[in-house]
């Protein structure tokens, strides 16, 4: 009988140019049916990660060539400390804010224009938003998750921000359909949404078991280029915060810049084609 020996593919990241912060595991205020993150019954859970993890990691990376720190949860918009966290991150880079858009409204959109003016770098929203028509995005987002995000749509392009909309193709249809359905909400919104607007990903199906003989050697993965950290520690990328198959180590002072590719969430990266988390900025030249 011949032995088989079965090796795991891994990937090594080319440059540290993404910096995910994770603000909050488990804290937000929906409960989207396809969200990756298995979350508690309690919306009340208070696992916000301490500033001085970030100052600690901000100057542990002073040395690498970060284009972005993105600024990710659960919600991250639910830290008490959130404004001053993003204010000390954008003396770093630009910030990208991962949000459902709850907490935007036009007072909020104008002071966060009036912190964006405070430097150089820019505050870029990332809204989640997964269906253009109102039903079946609150089917799977929560009732009153399409009004909210429109609102801070309207309330953050009032303000001269450009909004990217995350969509999960949850349904699963045709992308130029999506875009131009999503394209006609905005301009009702009064914003004059482009085609690098949109950040389309393939439906995740976290229960699927992981299948065998994938070929990575194409894969266009957020570990390549990024690492997350999180109140515990840093892991590859946002889909494997504190799982620890994603674990590269506790502190950017000795962190791992390989990882395995093991996990389901491996090959829904792989069958995404563009990386889930991180802006392509070439789109925006
Ligand atoms: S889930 Fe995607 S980004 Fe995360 S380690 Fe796997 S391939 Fe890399």
């Amino acid at each position: 009988m011949k032995n088989i020996i079965f090796q795991t593919p891994t990937c090594n990241m080319i440059e540290l140019n993404n910096l995910f912060i994770e603000l909050t595991a488990k804290n937000c205020n929906q409960r989207c049916k396809h969200c990756y993150i298995d979350f508690p019954l309690s919306k009340q859970v208070k696992d916000f990660i301490p500033f001085d993890n970030i100052k600690k990691a901000l100057n542990d990376t002073k040395n690498e060539n970060i284009m972005c720190i993105y600024l990710t949860g659960a919600e991250p918009m639910t830290h008490p400390d959130f404004n001053l966290i993003l204010r000390t991150c954008l003396k770093r880079s630009n910030v990208c804010i991962f949000t459902n858009g709850s907490f935007i409204n036009e007072k909020k959109a104008r002071f966060l224009k009036r912190v964006e003016e405070e430097g150089n770098n820019e505050i870029i929203f990332k809204l989640s938003i997964d269906h253009y028509d109102e039903l079946k995005n609150d089917e799977i987002r929560s009732r009153g998750s399409y009004r909210t995000v429109i609102h801070a749509i309207k309330s953050l392009t009032k303000y001269g921000f450009n909004p990217i909309l995350s969509i999960t193709n949850y349904y699963n249809e045709d992308k130029k359909t999506l875009i131009n359905e999503f394209k006609k909400i905005c301009i009702k919104a009064g914003f004059d949404a482009q085609d690098n607007n949109f950040t389309i990903n393939e439906f995740f199906d976290k229960n699927k078991p992981v299948c065998e003989n994938i070929d990575y050697s194409q894969i266009n993965s957020d570990c390549k280029y990024g690492r997350i950290l999180t109140a515990k520690g840093i892991y590859s990328c946002p889909f494997l915060a504190n799982d620890h198959r994603g674990r590269c180590g506790s502190e950017f002072t000795d962190f791992a810049r390989h990882n395995t590719l093991e996990t389901n969430f491996c090959e829904a990266c792989m069958k995404n084609k563009e990386r889930y988390f991180g802006i392509n900025f070439n789109l925006f030249q």
